[in-house]
């Protein structure tokens, strides 16, 4: 076989990749309940920053489920290796100097801090989007509470599953009072520091 150049055997690094994006990646992690905004607020922080040249990708329920988690379900095993699938793939776009935006209810400390360490402490960044269960429940985006209420899905979060708030999250944003649009501006204003080249 012919001799490879040492030149050509190793892959290009992270900061390669990072500095022809001209941004730093992270993981943007995106937690709350049902109906609190996760996937809107990531959608227009995903255009508001790929209109400012960042290079940005969601990973939500309905791209992970239908796709690489497509074999799993809602038990609590599930939910976690939901998680530890989302939280690995999410380092392969870190390493392609991606910034990754994360949409997942993810209730509780346990698979928080799963994420946060397959993914590492100085990469998740934690986005606690804070609508009180009344709103989420008013809102019912998709019908799931009224289901839930109804006895029709069990251990649905907020209802007959806890959630437990992050203890001291990157950011918190507060939607009940707010547009959407106020609500991307409050995040993107937290984080851009972050991504942007040193
Ligand atoms: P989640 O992804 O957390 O389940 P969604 O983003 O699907 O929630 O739904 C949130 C709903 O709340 C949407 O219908 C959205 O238009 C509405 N909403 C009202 N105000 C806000 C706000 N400030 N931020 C985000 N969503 C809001």
């Amino acid at each position: 076989m012919e001799n490879i150049h040492p030149i050509f055997s190793t892959l290009l690094g992270r900061k390669e990749k990072e500095s022809f994006l001209n941004q730093r990646s992270k993981v943007l992690w995106f937690t709350g309940l049902s109906g609190s905004g996760k996937s809107t607020i990531a959608a227009g922080l995903e255009k508001l920053l790929f209109s400012k040249g960042h290079f940005v990708q969601v990973l939500d329920g309905d791209n992970t489920r239908t796709g690489i988690n497509n074999n799993l379900g809602f038990s609590l095993d599930d939910r976690k290796e939901n998680i530890r699938r989302v939280s690995e793939a999410s380092k392969l776009f870190l390493d392609a100097g991606i910034i990754c935006i994360n949409s997942f209810v993810s209730p509780t400390k346990e698979i928080r801090n799963m994420a946060r360490q397959i993914i590492g402490d100085k990469d998740f960044i934690e986005i606690f989007v804070n609508t009180p269960l009344e709103i989420c429940e008013q809102r019912d985006v998709k019908g799931l509470y009224k289901k839930a209420r109804a006895g029709k899905i069990k251990s649905f979060t907020g209802i007959d599953s806890p959630f437990e708030a992050p203890a001291s999250p990157a950011v918190e944003v507060m939607t009940a009072d707010q547009t959407v649009e106020d609500s991307v501006q409050f995040v993107y204003d937290k984080i851009i520091k972050l991504i942007s080249p040193e």
